[in-house]
């Protein structure tokens, strides 16, 4: 089934394109996003989603995962349509319309927002050859929700912020708790490694640096054992495991973005104070954007959503003014227009 043309189509369900749905929906134009993952969320929720975020305006504190739960909330207030799974390869355009063409559908759209974030992302792999059949059996690259390993041995192969974090969540969860890592330098936020290693140092976890992850091992249910390598005592041993968590970082590419004859330096979009890509049509916000003074954060993000979106709505229809007017006067959410 065709799907129909909607005004400004987002690639990225991240915070910075939920947030632009919602304004395409208060600006009385239609919106859809679609995005590569799962779900939506972008880094909060395939990154971070236990973590605390300090730092968006009039939020004293939330759960990266609550974060997104709201935004999801005030977009789907217009209704837009959502399209998961879907990871955008080319774009045609043809007669003022642009189509996203993705890996099994096709988007029409009168304008598109990019908000692509740092692209679209892939955890990166165990290279074990003997590790690779036991995905999804034993071995797990995306963690949503820690409970999922109460009462299992898990080992959790990495040194940086995700490799912490579910330690963390996991010291009273898991019957046992291995954290290897290669060298002894995480880069992993300091509180939460004192956390894990005294824990550690009480004899709740194991973390053994200068260790490699040697050989996977299971039956036809799933990983039943590690080989586990000392890289600097050049030893190996066996433990027992059920569950393997690698948290090894990911691999990003902006891919096809990069084909579309916008300014692209690097993985970024170069735009202009109005968010324009150098293509007409195409706007672009967020992680994704570049220019002097650019900040890599969720505030960012929504700010040049919104400028994005205004200038959008006034392209496709020129008689709605840039400058949206205040929210607190709109008739669309019940109050009295000025
Ligand atoms: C561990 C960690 C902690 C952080 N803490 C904070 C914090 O406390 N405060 C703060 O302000 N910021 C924080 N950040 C940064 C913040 O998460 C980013 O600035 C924010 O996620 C950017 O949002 P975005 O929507 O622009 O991009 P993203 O969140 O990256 O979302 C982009 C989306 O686009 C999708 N996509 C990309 N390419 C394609 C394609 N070709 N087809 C379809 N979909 C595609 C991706 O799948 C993704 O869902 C943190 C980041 C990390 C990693």
């Amino acid at each position: 089934m065709p799907h129909d043309i909607r005004d400004i189509t987002i690639i990225g369900g991240g915070p910075t394109g939920l947030f632009a749905s919602f304004y395409t929906g208060m600006r009385k134009a239609t919106a859809r996003i679609v995005d590569a993952l799962p779900e939506l969320g972008g880094q909060l929720l395939a990154l971070y989603p236990e973590k605390y975020i300090f730092d968006v305006a009039g939020i004293p504190q939330i759960l990266a995962k609550d974060l997104v739960r709201d935004l999801v909330q005030q977009a789907s207030r217009f209704s837009p349509s959502i399209h998961l799974n879907q990871r955008v390869v080319s774009l045609e355009e043809d007669g003022g319309c642009f189509t996203l063409v993705t890996e099994t559908d096709r988007f029409p759209s009168r304008a598109i927002v990019v908000a692509a974030g740092i692209g679209a992302f892939s955890p990166r792999r165990l290279p074990q050859a003997s590790a690779q059949e036991w995905y999804g059996r034993g071995i797990y690259d995306r963690v949503s929700d820690p409970e999922r390993f109460r009462g299992q041995r898990v080992l959790i192969v990495g040194g940086g912020d995700s490799a912490f974090d579910w330690a963390q969540q996991l010291l009273d969860r898991a019957a046992e708790l291995t954290l290897v890592h290669r060298s002894d330098r995480f880069r992993a936020h300091g509180a939460t490694v004192a956390d894990v290693t005294a824990a550690a140092a009480a004899g709740r976890a194991r973390v053994l640096t200068f260790h490699e992850l040697h050989e996977v091992r299971g039956n036809g249910g799933g990983v039943r054992a590690v080989t586990l390598k000392d890289v600097k005592a050049k030893t190996q041993f066996d433990l027992a495991v059920d569950v393997i968590l690698p948290m090894l970082g990911f691999v990003s590419d902006i891919g096809p973005l990069a084909q579309w004859g916008l300014r692209v330096e690097g993985h970024k979009i170069m735009v202009s104070s109005t968010m324009e890509t150098g293509r007409t049509g195409i706007w672009a916000a967020g992680d994704v954007t570049a220019y002097a003074g650019k900040l890599e954060l969720i505030a960012t993000g929504f700010s040049e959503a919104a400028i994005a979106v205004n200038q959008a709505v006034h392209w496709i229809y020129p008689d709605k003014k840039v400058a949206p007017g205040h929210s607190s006067n709109m008739g669309i959410f019940g109050q009295s227009d000025d």
